[in-house]
């Protein structure tokens, strides 16, 4: 799944690779997919992207937004998605979501894999449209301060029974982080994913902030986690710390072995010692 690390480096990848290369033709693949998210009919699409230019990508969350210039936002990501780059028609997929073809016969193919958006805006349309949040701070810039973030917790009601996933990847949610990041920014926090958000107590909350911008930095920095690909369908460098292979196997921290359990809609990976379930109901 594309969150935010996998995000910035494939729209760091575009900008490099992409900006200035001409549109040929572009269409929404040849494969219909239940859960690709377009926003225009397939014809719409072939007579946007004709004779356009690619520009610089951009990211809000775990989107990738990349500008077909002059006057349209092309919108990637969202969920489970493969975005390639292709130096030659060999290696396109053979049932794919989006296409690109370049005129130096260069391709951007997106696949989706479980769910995801291809979605081709109008610049006047990127604002508002239901999947861009471009109110809240991106995780790694400045604007996410340690007030900010404590502020969050501000909005809970006393008897708030949310958990500590609930309130990092839904409401009020932490942009771009989703089940995959948290499960290392939980650890490295030494929180248990089912503990009430309103009950931590403010060195725990300080805690989460740190783990939030560190493991997030460290995720960027190495080109994404060793679960997702890149744009050159490479995986990232990150090595994640709990992951579905390591269940029954030693915390790196205290050695108790890892769990696996499913929460909210999705798999939790825990060390039961470090991530203490205490003030849990
Ligand atoms: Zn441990």
């Amino acid at each position: 799944m594309i969150e935010l690390p996998e995000a910035t480096t494939i729209a760091r990848q575009m900008s490099a690779e992409l900006k200035g290369k001409c549109i040929a033709d572009g269409n929404r693949g040849n494969a219909p997919h239940k859960f690709a998210f377009y926003s225009r009919p397939p014809e719409e699409y072939a007579a946007i992207f004709e004779g356009k230019t690619m520009g610089e990508a951009t990211v809000n969350g775990w989107l990738i937004l990349a500008s077909v210039e002059p006057a349209h936002t092309l919108i990637l990501g969202c969920g489970g998605e493969r975005i390639i780059y292709h130096h030659s028609a060999t290696s396109l997929p053979k049932k794919r979501q989006l296409l690109l073809h370049f005129t130096d016969d260069t391709y951007l193919t997106v696949t989706v894999q479980g769910w995801g958006a291809a979605l081709l805006l109008h610049q006047s349309e990127v604002a508002g449209h239901r999947f861009v949040n471009l109110a809240k701070p991106s995780p790694l810039s400045d604007a996410f301060t340690p007030d900010y973030f404590l502020g969050l917790f501000t909005g809970l009601a006393k008897d708030d029974r949310a958990s500590v996933k609930y309130f990092m990847i839904s409401e009020p949610g932490v942009l771009g982080v989703g089940n995959g990041c948290l499960q290392d920014i939980l650890w490295q926090a030494r929180l248990h994913p089912r503990r009430p958000a309103v009950g931590l107590t403010s060195a725990e909350k300080l805690r989460l902030y740190t783990a939030i911008r560190e493991v997030l930095q460290e995720m960027v920095e190495g080109g994404g986690r060793d679960s997702d690909r890149d744009l050159c369908n490479c995986p990232g460098s990150y090595k994640r710390i709990l992951h579905s292979k390591v269940v029954g196997q030693p915390c790196l921290r205290c050695s108790a072995p890892i769990e696996k359990a499913t929460y909210l809609g999705g798999a939790i990976y825990v060390c039961p010692s470090c991530q203490a379930a205490t003030g849990l109901e």
